[in-house]
């Protein structure tokens, strides 16, 4: 059976709409499973297509020759891409620092 989902990027955070199934997904990786979770980052569940296609690793296997991908528009989706990822990595850094706070109490 093949689902309709949306899901979140772990990578960007963007809500990504694709299809699940069994067997496959689309316009996300599912990166609990092989091939992909070889390029997943600690913790990561779902990755939008953009994100895999900029990881360099990714690039190393599947892309075949240099890519065209400095048009205003890529450049443009790329920043955005950075820029979600940096909120997220905020977003863990302050959720370890509360629980490690909360654990060892405040050392002021
Ligand atoms: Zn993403």
């Amino acid at each position: 059976m093949v689902e309709a989902v949306v899901v979140r990027c772990d990578r960007c955070g963007a809500h990504v709409a694709g299809l699940r199934s069994p067997e496959f997904t689309s316009g996300f990786y599912d990166m609990s499973a092989e091939p992909w979770s070889r390029y997943a980052e600690e913790g990561e569940q779902t990755v939008c297509d953009s994100c895999i296609q900029d990881d360099p690793r990714y690039q190393a296997d599947y892309v075949p020759s240099v890519r065209n991908e400095d048009t205003p528009e890529a450049i443009e989706a790329r920043h955005a891409r950075e820029e979600g990822r940096r909120k997220l990595e905020r977003e863990r850094i302050a959720a370890a620092r509360a629980r490690w706070l909360k654990e060892h109490g405040s050392d002021t």
